[in-house]
């Protein structure tokens, strides 16, 4: 195991009915600026209890941010923090809004001229303006980390940030929340925290005994509870698990002690920059193709990965590894999601040109639990992923 340093000082208050108690997590004199996205939580009441337990404060709106959102939105959103004197920022929403808010709470501090600087740049938020989160949808883990990904429309990047100012003060999970979102979503949502287990486990044996089992504790739940809650949202013990699972998918735990990839995610948000692919089904068209790639160096814990998470006990290790990518991209399939490239644009030709370029160009020379992966090696994962 690597040595490591772990806190994560975000509460969570998990449960049916628990967005009462937002008034209890919020300072008494804060002036608050609530952001939500396209108006979902509108139709399906949460806006409502949302509403009902900020009944003391005094409260700013700000709705329409856009999924994977977008930088001139938030850009106006940072005109309304300052010209009302906002001192605490709520999202109620999912990754999209929470990571917007996440940008905001580090734009609302930071000193220098233009607040693009901060994912150009990478850098890392340290201060704060403080925030608190309702979550609508499990997916992201976004509720109890300190990253965000913002996207930039004008250039078509999609970059990440981060820094110990950007966890929540706290995020309220009601696993009832998922009830009204769309099924597209909710199989994003699975497939996203699967990705995100697989990010930080998928490497080569480190001698993390129990993280790894940590991480296929996760994936087993998210397989098991998955179709569940496709087939019943109403299920609450499926939907409790679902939400926490994917919480516990990256709030920093599994990933202490163990090398990690990230690879995935990076060309993954590539294709949402360049053809608004949803970030989950980007990463379900590179991870087929990235272990496939780089199966010598991630072999040996495919195999572990078979034989525990999919019960493949029969044969060699090579074979175990490659059923076990096989599987995976069934999982994906049987949920509706396509893994290859040309079933989401025919306009693919010379992506992987294009991204292998900007990986050049912004020195990304390195990627994956190796450093090694080459903008050559990006071309060709991406090439086989078409
Ligand atoms: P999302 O983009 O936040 O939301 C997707 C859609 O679901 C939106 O149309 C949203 O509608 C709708 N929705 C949300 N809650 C709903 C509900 N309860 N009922 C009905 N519809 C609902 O999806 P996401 O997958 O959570 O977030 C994706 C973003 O997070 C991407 O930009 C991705 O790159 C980023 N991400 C961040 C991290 C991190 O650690 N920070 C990790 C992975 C991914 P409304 O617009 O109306 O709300
Ligand atoms: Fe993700």
């Amino acid at each position: 195991m690597k040595n490591f340093e772990f806190k994560n000082p975000t509460k969570i208050i998990f449960g049916k009915g628990q967005i009462e108690k937002l008034s209890q997590e919020i300072p008494e004199n804060a002036k608050i600026l609530m952001l939500y996205g396209g108006g979902s939580i509108i139709r399906n009441g949460i806006y409502e209890q949302v509403k009902e337990a900020l009944s003391g404060y005094e409260v700013v709106e700000f709705g329409g941010i856009p999924a994977n959102p977008e930088y001139s939105v938030l850009m106006d959103a940072l005109k309304v923090i300052r010209d009302k004197n906002i001192t605490f920022l709520l999202a109620v929403g999912g990754g999209s809004v929470i990571d917007g808010t996440k940008f905001l709470s580090s734009a609302a501090e930071y000193e220098g001229e233009t607040p693009w600087d901060i994912l150009a740049q990478k850098i890392p938020t340290t201060k704060a303006m403080p925030f608190g989160t309702v979550l609508t949808l499990p997916a992201t883990g976004s509720e109890m980390n300190s990253g965000a990904v913002i996207t930039r429309a004008e250039t078509k990047e999609k970059l990440g940030m981060g820094g110990t100012g950007l966890f929540p003060l706290f995020s309220i999970l009601d696993p009832q929340v998922i009830q009204s979102v769309p099924s597209r979503q909710l199989v994003n949502g699975i497939t996203d925290a699967f990705t995100h287990v697989l990010e930080q486990y998928m490497t080569y044996p480190s001698g993390a005994i129990l993280q790894d089992r940590f991480a296929e504790s996760i994936l087993q739940t998210l397989i098991e509870v998955g179709p569940k809650v496709l087939d019943d949202p109403t299920d609450h013990v499926a939907a409790s698990n679902f939400m926490w699972s994917c919480t516990m998918a990256l709030n920093g735990l599994i990933q202490k002690g163990v090398p990690t990839d990230w690879a995935v995610h990076a060309m993954g948000h590539e294709l949402t920059a360049l053809y608004g692919i949803d970030h989950a089904r980007t990463l379900a068209v590179i991870t087929p193709s990235h272990y496939k790639f780089n199966f010598e160096t991630k072999k040996e814990k495919l195999a572990q990965y078979a034989e525990r998470v999919w019960n493949i006990t029969e044969g060699s290790l090579d074979h175990k590894a490659s059923a076990a990518i096989e599987k995976t991209e069934e999982f994906f399939n049987l949920m509706g999601i396509d893994t290859k490239l040309s079933a989401y644009t025919r306009d693919y030709h010379g992506t992987a040109e294009e991204i292998s370029k900007r990986f050049k160009e912004r020195g990304w020379t390195g990627l994956g639990e190796h450093q090694s992966l080459t903008p050559d090696d990006v071309q060709e994962i991406v090439k086989r992923a078409y």
